[in-house]
C-alpha cells in the first residue's frame, strides 16, 4: 500500500543520503591527510611569445599523487577542497612551492598561480602572498595570479582592494577562462587586469566554428581597447597557432609547446622548452 511504500522510499532515501554523507566525509578526511602528508605536486606548462616562440613564463598546475589511485587531476579534487575550505592551506602550500621553484629560474621567466575564489574570500590573500614572497625571495614582478570571474562575483569592493594592493606590490593579475563566465565585459572595466586568458574551448573550435571566431575577435578588440594583453590556452596545432597570431594574440600556451610537467622533467624530451630553467 501507499503508506508503507512511502516509508520504504523514505528509508531508502535516508540510507542513500547517509552513504553520500559518509563518502563525502571520507573524501574530506583523505584530502586533509593528503595535505598533511604533502601528496601534491606542481607541474608547470610553458607560456610563449606567440611570434618568437620564446618562453615568457610557466603556469603552475597542481596534481594529487594519491598513494593508491595514482595521479589525480585538479578538476577531481579542487571542488572538494573548495567546499571544505581545505583549498586555503592547500593554496598556501601551492603558492609557497611555486614561488620557491620560480626563485631558481632565470629572471625573465614568470610563474602564474591559479587562485580559488575561496582564497579571495578568506580576506588575507595579500598577507599570505607578501609573506610568501619574503620567504622565497621571489620578485613580485615575476608572480602572476590567475583568477576566474566567479571568484569576483561577491564582495567586489573587497576584492578590488586586494587586487589593487597586489598590483601595487608588483604582481600581475590574469582573468582565466575568459569567455566562459558571465558579464565578462563588465569585469574588465571594474578590475585592473593585466591579462586575459582565452579559454581553450574557443581554441578547439577556432578553425571551424564561426561562434568561436567571433568570441576571439571581440575579446581581442576589447582587450586591446583596454590595454590588456591576451594569452590563448589550448594550442595544439600549428594551424590554431597561425590563426591566433594573425588575430593579434600576444602569448600562447598548449600541448604544441609542452604539457604540464614536474620540475624533475624540465629539459627532458617531453619538455624541451623548459631547458633554460634547469640550473
Ligand atoms: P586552467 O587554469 O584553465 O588550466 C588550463 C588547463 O588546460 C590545465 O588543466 C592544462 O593542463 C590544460 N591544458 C593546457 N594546454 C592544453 C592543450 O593544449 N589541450 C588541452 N586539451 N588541455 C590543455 P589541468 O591541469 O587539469 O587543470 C584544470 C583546472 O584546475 C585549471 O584550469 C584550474 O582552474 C584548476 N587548477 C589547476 N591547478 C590549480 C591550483 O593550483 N589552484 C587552483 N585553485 N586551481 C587549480
Ligand atoms: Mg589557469
Ligand atoms: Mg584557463
Ligand atoms: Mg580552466
Amino acid at each position: 500500500n501507499v503508506k508503507s511504500s512511502g516509508r520504504n522510499d523514505y528509508c531508502l532515501f535516508r540510507a542513500e543520503m547517509l552513504e553520500i554523507v559518509h563518502t563525502q566525509q571520507s573524501a574530506e578526511r583523505e584530502l586533509r591527510e593528503a595535505i598533511a602528508e604533502r601528496q601534491f605536486e606542481l607541474h608547470y606548462q610553458p607560456v610563449v611569445d606567440i611570434k618568437t616562440r620564446e618562453l615568457t613564463g610557466v603556469e603552475c598546475l597542481v596534481r594529487w599523487r594519491h598513494p593508491t589511485k595514482g595521479m589525480i587531476p585538479p578538476d577531481h579534487f579542487i571542488p572538494l577542497a573548495e567546499s571544505t575550505g581545505l583549498i586555503v592551506p592547500l593554496g598556501e602550500w601551492i603558492l609557497l612551492q611555486a614561488c620557491a621553484d620560480a626563485a631558481n629560474w632565470p629572471e625573465h621567466v614568470k610563474v602564474a598561480v591559479n587562485i580559488s575564489a575561496i582564497q579571495f574570500k578568506k580576506g588575507n590573500l595579500f598577507e599570505i602572498i607578501l609573506a610568501t614572497l619574503v620567504k622565497t625571495g621571489l620578485q613580485p614582478e615575476r608572480l602572476e595570479l590567475e583568477i576566474t570571474e566567479t571568484s569576483l562575483l561577491e564582495n567586489q569592493d573587497a576584492h578590488l582592494t586586494t587586487i589593487r594592493q597586489l598590483k601595487n606590490l608588483g604582481l600581475s593579475i590574469a582573468l582565466d577562462d575568459f569567455g566562459t563566465g558571465f558579464s565578462s565585459i563588465n569585469y574588465l572595466t571594474i578590475f585592473p587586469f593585466d591579462k586575459i586568458k582565452i579559454d581553450k574551448s574557443f581554441t578547439r573550435g577556432i578553425l571551424s566554428r564561426a561562434d568561436c571566431k567571433a568570441v576571439v575577435a571581440s575579446s581581442l578588440a576589447l582587450a586591446k581597447g583596454l590595454g590588456i594583453i591576451t594569452t590563448v590556452e589550448g594550442i595544439e596545432t600549428e594551424d590554431q597557432l597561425d590563426y591566433m597570431r594573425a588575430a593579434g594574440v600576444e602569448l600562447a600556451q598548449g600541448y604544441l609547446f609542452g604539457k604540464p610537467v614536474p620540475v624533475s622533467e624540465f629539459g627532458r624530451a617531453n619538455a624541451p622548452m623548459l631547458t633554460e630553467l634547469v640550473a
